[in-house]
């Protein structure tokens, strides 16, 4: 998609510090972390969000890299959180799918 950011970022038009990469999906760190430990992990194909998921497949390249990058950073020891906001209500301000890695410090719930 012309106008999507992490399209741009998948396609290397907007910089990003990749820190980790599979077949079907790149993860990087949130330009405004909100935890010690904030990474995006999005899929290289442009889906909008949970609601145009369809089948899923195009998540499985998305979770494995999640996996991958919550042990990267020693969370898989500490436990961690994984966030898809989707829609208003959630707030979900990008509209390429994406989820939140979260960790590094212990976290409240309900969330706000
Ligand atoms: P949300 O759509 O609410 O789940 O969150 C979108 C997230 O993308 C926010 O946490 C932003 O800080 C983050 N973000 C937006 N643009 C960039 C970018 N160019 N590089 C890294 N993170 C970004
Ligand atoms: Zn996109």
């Amino acid at each position: 998609m012309d106008d999507c950011v992490f399209c741009k970022i998948v396609a290397g038009k907007i910089p990003a510090k990749k820190v980790a990469e599979n077949e079907g999906a790149i993860a990087f760190p949130d330009i405004n972390p909100c935890m010690p430990v904030h990474v995006l992990v999005i899929p290289k194909k442009h889906v909008a969000s949970l609601n145009e998921v369809g089948d899923g497949s195009v998540m499985a390249p998305v979770f494995a890299l999640a996996e991958q990058v919550a042990r990267q950073q020693g969370l898989d020891k500490t436990g961690w959180r994984a966030v898809i906001n989707t829609g208003p209500d959630a707030n979900q301000v990008v509209f390429h799918i994406h989820l939140h890695v979260l960790g590094g410090r212990k976290m409240g719930w309900p969330p706000g």
